[in-house]
């Protein structure tokens, strides 16, 4: 005999784990699967991990919607739960005078994400903030911040292993398929393939999930969830430029990111990037010969520094809905029940701002949840 589960979640990122922590309770039965040996070895724990405001997605959008949500639930669990963070404050740049229509573009999009502390700076206003920054007019988010998002993830895990959700590490879901009401989700682990079966499949698997959605029956092709990897990289500056800027510098964002950026981290060293480029697999490698453009975009606001300040230093892959050149996607967060799959919910495209939605994200699963269960 099969066993029988409540919910099935398949990966244990931020997202995964936020929403274990969110619906796990004793009388659901909720076990998170992951085919790496722990949590959070992917997307988390390779980004910026900024608090972001809020500011560039279209209103109403989901990302805007939980960016903002999440933003302040994730500074109320950092303050609960001792997790380190700062909100330093970011600041938009423009670089040149025909950027600066950007900037005003900005502050009247966050202001419509209900993001209503921006501030508009002067050349002078902003020289005053950032001294070492060469600009000629910036956009100040007060709010925006960064946190250690290692503790963040063991926080939400050990939270959800204390509310009765079960973790199966080095877990890999290689097969779903309906069988009436339920799934019968195929895992492989060190013992071989075996199968459990679940009523609710909740699809948290980062990079992989448009092929769980596959994998579930779905044609992602019609749906419009076939993921792009975009992947980032970043550069450390040499550790003389520790306290080189006191906020997070941003320029005006590019199509695929939101440009590389500044960032001193919890630690105080600075770290430039992450790059926005389309590739075909998951390869982590920083490219060194990248570095002489992550130089030529440090030298446009900070003109002092030299080629050999900088370093190799990580890298991240972006889960994107959008292929090159194309429009702005929000995130998928869907109940497949139309589709004819009740009890799937897919989450697709979970790039930034995810980190900072995660709370949010994992509440609005619950919702889903909490209607199927009753
Ligand atoms: C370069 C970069 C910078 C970013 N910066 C920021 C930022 O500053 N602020 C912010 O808010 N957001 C940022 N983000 C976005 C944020 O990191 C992601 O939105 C978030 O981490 C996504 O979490 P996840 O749980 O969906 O994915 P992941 O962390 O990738 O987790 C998915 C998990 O699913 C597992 N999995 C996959 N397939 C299977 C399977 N078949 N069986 C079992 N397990 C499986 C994987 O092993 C993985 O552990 C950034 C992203 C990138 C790439």
């Amino acid at each position: 005999m099969l066993v029988e589960i409540d919910v099935a979640i398949i990966g244990a990122g931020v997202i995964g784990l936020a929403t274990a922590r969110e619906i796990a309770q004793e009388k659901k039965g909720v076990f998170v699967f992951e085919k790496n040996r722990t949590f959070g070895l992917e997307t988390s724990s390779r980004n910026s991990e900024v608090i972001h405001a809020g500011i560039y997605y279209p209103e109403d959008s989901l990302k805007a919607k939980l960016c903002v949500e999440g933003r302040s639930l994730l500074y109320k669990l950092c303050d609960k739960h001792n997790i380190a963070y700062k909100k330093t404050g970011k600041i938009i740049v423009a670089a040149a005078e025909n950027e600066i229509s950007w900037l005003e573009e900005l502050y009247e999009q966050g202001r419509k994400n209900s993001v209503d502390d921006l501030v508009l700076l002067s050349r002078t206003e902003l020289k005053k903030l950032e001294p070492n920054i060469e600009a000629r007019a910036g956009l100040l988010s007060p709010s925006s911040g960064i946190l250690d998002s290692y503790t963040l993830l063991k926080v939400l895990y050990s939270q959800a292993k204390e509310k009765g959700a079960e973790f199966a590490f080095d877990t890999e879901v290689v097969g779903i398929e309906r069988m009436g009401e339920k799934y019968r989700i195929e895992i492989r682990d060190r013992e071989g393939i075996s199968a459990i079966i679940s009523r609710i499949v909740i699809n948290t698997a980062g990079l992989n999930s448009d092929r769980i959605a596959r994998l579930a029956g779905l044609d992602i092709a019609k749906a419009g969830y076939r993921l792009h990897y975009c992947k980032g990289e970043y550069f450390s500056l040499s550790s003389r430029y520790r306290n080189v800027v006191n906020r997070l510098i941003y320029p005006i964002p590019e199509q695929a990111g939101h440009g590389i950026h500044w960032k001193r981290g919890l630690d105080g060293r600075v770290l430039l990037g992450p790059s926005a480029y389309y590739v075909e697999a998951i390869d982590y490698a920083v490219d060194e010969t990248h570095k002489q453009y992550f130089y030529g975009s440090a030298k446009r606001f900070l003109p002092f520094v030299e080629l050999e300040d900088l370093d190799p230093e990580s890298a991240g892959i972006r889960p994107k809905l959008q292929g090159p050149g194309e429009g702005f996607r929000d995130f998928v967060i869907t109940h497949e029940e139309k589709a004819g799959f009740p009890g799937l919910i897919n989450l697709i495209g979970i790039e930034s701002p995810g980190l900072t939605a995660a709370p949010a994200i994992a509440r609005y699963v619950g919702r889903m949840v909490a209607e199927l269960f009753y």
